[in-house]
C-alpha cells in the first residue's frame, strides 16, 4: 500500500521529469523535428567585390578555386568525422587566413598608416556564446583567437594591445609584421592614397568615389552531425580604413551570428552597412519572427536595406536543416559548399 506521503512524492516527481523533457534548453532543436539522415554541411567565402571573368588570368581563377576547395576539404572532414561546427569554421578559415589570396591574416589589407589591423568573430548556435578580437597585427590566425576570447573569457570581444596580450598567454601562433605583408596589398594602398590624393587636389573628395573597397574577407557556417551551427568571420578590414577602424566583421550580429533555431550568418562588404543594418542577426530574426525562409531572408537584407543604404557586399548563411544560401550585390563573390548529400560547388563570378 502506498502512503499519501509517497503518492504526493511520486506524482511530482512525474510531473518534473513529463516537463522536463518536454523543454529543451533554450536554442536546442528538437531532434524528432529533423529529418532521420543527419544532414551536416559546410559553406565558405572569401569576400565578395568586382570579381568579374574578364579581370582573372586563368592562373588566378585556378588558384582560387584550388584555394576555396582546399579550405571547404577541412572543413567538411572535421563535420565527416564528427567534429564540431566550431572546430569545422575554425579549420576552414585557417587556410584561408594562411593564404595570401585573402584579405584575413598573411595578405590583409593596410590602413591609411600603412599598418595592418585585423578583426575576427565566431558564434555558437547552440549557446549563443560568442568572441571577438579587433585590430591585432601579430596574430596569425585571429578567428583562433576568437575562438579562445569565447572560450576562456567572460566577455565577448578583445581588442589591440589587450587582446594579442591576452592570446600571448595561449598556445597561439604569433608573427612579426613582414609575415602580413604582400606587395599587392601594399600596391593597393597606394593605389587607393593616389586617388583620393587626386580628388582633394581638384577638391572634389567624396566618400562615395573612392572605392577602397578590396575584397577578400573570409568566413565560413558550418552544421555538424549533433545540429548545431556555428559562424565566423576573418578579415584586414578595408584598404586604407582610418587607424583604429572597426567593421563588422567582428561584431555579432553585423558581420557574423549563429543560432541553432534559425541559421548561421557570414557577411562581407562594406561593413558600415553591415553594422548599420545588423546584417546577419536581421536575416536570423526574419526567418524567427516572419516566417522567411533562407533565401527570401538574405535577399530582403543584401537586395532592400543595404541596397536602400547604398551598401555593398555579400552573405552567405546555413540553416538547421542543412539548407545553404547566398547572396550578394556585387559582381563576385568568392564562394563554395559541400554537405553530406554530396553537392559539391565552387563558385567566383555572379550567375
Ligand atoms: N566587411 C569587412 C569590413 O568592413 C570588409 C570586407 O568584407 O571586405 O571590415
Amino acid at each position: 500500500m502506498i502512503n499519501p506521503l509517497q503518492k504526493i512524492i511520486t506524482v511530482s516527481l512525474s510531473l518534473f521529469f513529463f516537463i522536463a523533457c518536454n523543454n529543451p534548453v533554450k536554442n536546442e532543436i528538437e531532434i524528432e523535428s529533423l529529418p532521420k539522415e543527419i544532414p551536416f554541411a559546410l559553406v565558405i567565402h572569401g569576400g565578395a567585390g568586382t570579381i568579374k571573368k574578364e579581370y582573372m588570368t586563368p592562373e588566378m581563377e585556378t588558384a582560387y578555386t584550388n584555394k576555396l576547395q582546399e579550405a571547404l576539404d577541412a572543413g567538411y572532414q572535421v563535420l565527416e568525422s564528427g567534429g564540431t561546427a566550431i572546430l569545422a569554421v575554425k579549420k576552414a578559415i585557417n587556410i584561408m587566413e594562411d593564404s595570401p589570396l585573402f584579405n584575413a591574416g598573411k595578405g590583409a589589407v593596410f590602413n591609411s598608416l600603412g599598418k595592418q589591423e585585423m578583426d575576427a568573430s565566431i558564434m555558437d548556435g547552440k549557446t549563443l556564446n560568442a568572441g571577438a578580437v579587433t585590430g591585432v597585427s601579430h596574430i596569425k590566425n585571429p578567428i583562433n583567437a576568437a575562438i579562445l576570447v569565447k572560450d576562456s573569457t567572460r566577455h565577448v570581444m578583445l581588442s589591440g594591445f589587450g587582446a594579442e596580450e591576452f592570446a600571448k598567454q595561449y598556445d597561439l601562433k604569433f608573427e612579426d609584421e613582414s609575415y602580413f605583408f604582400t606587395d599587392k596589398r601594399y600596391q593597393q594602398l597606394l593605389k587607393a592614397q593616389g586617388k583620393e590624393q587626386a580628388l582633394l587636389e581638384i577638391n572634389t573628395l567624396n566618400v562615395e568615389l573612392i572605392d577602397n573597397h578590396q575584397y577578400g574577407t573570409v568566413g565560413c557556417v558550418a552544421l555538424d552531425k549533433d545540429h548545431n551551427i556555428a559562424a565566423g568571420t576573418s578579415t584586414g578590414g578595408m584598404t586604407n580604413k582610418k587607424f583604429g577602424r572597426i567593421g563588422d566583421s567582428p561584431i555579432i550580429g553585423a558581420g557574423t551570428y549563429a543560432n541553432n533555431l534559425t541559421c548561421g550568418v557570414s557577411c562581407t562588404g562594406t561593413g558600415e552597412y553591415f553594422m548599420r543594418t545588423l546584417a546577419a542577426h536581421e536575416v536570423s530574426n526574419l526567418i524567427q519572427y516572419k516566417n522567411y525562409d533562407l533565401k527570401k531572408a538574405l535577399h530582403q537584407v543584401i537586395h532592400i536595406e543595404i541596397d536602400s543604404l547604398g551598401g555593398d557586399g555579400g552573405m552567405i548563411s546555413l540553416d538547421k536543416n542543412g539548407n545553404i544560401a547566398w547572396n550578394f550585390n556585387t559582381s563576385g563573390m568568392y564562394r563554395a559548399y559541400k554537405k553530406s548529400t554530396g553537392e559539391n560547388i565552387v563558385k567566383l563570378y555572379e550567375e
